[in-house]
């Protein structure tokens, strides 16, 4: 069968292929975790202030709140459950507000 001699030098080269995309996938990475980073923590600059809440608040309601999550009543973040840290009259505080 000709398929036999045929797959043993496509894998050859599937492996020489896949080192290359994963040294060009690993450059990617690298960048690309970094811009994400720093965007991340532009965007956590710009609500940091918390003078504009009511805009935080209108943009957290656009997203369906799942049930495992919570909506902090103090900096008004979408959290996960285990983040939850500490329930009042009602209000639930995340961990980074709680302290
Ligand atoms: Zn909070």
């Amino acid at each position: 069968m000709a398929t036999d001699y045929d797959a043993p030098r496509k894998t050859d080269e599937d492996v020489s292929e896949d080192s290359i995309e994963e040294l060009k996938n690993r450059r990617n990475d690298k960048n690309s975790g970094k811009v994400d980073e720093d965007e991340a923590e532009a965007a956590e600059a710009f609500e940091l202030p918390g003078a504009d809440l009511s805009h935080e608040e209108l943009t957290v309601r656009v997203l369906p709140r799942q049930a495992d999550e919570f909506t902090c009543a103090s900096c008004f973040l979408v959290r996960h459950r285990s983040q939850l840290a500490e329930t009042r009259n009602g209000q639930m505080y995340c961990v980074d507000c709680a302290g």
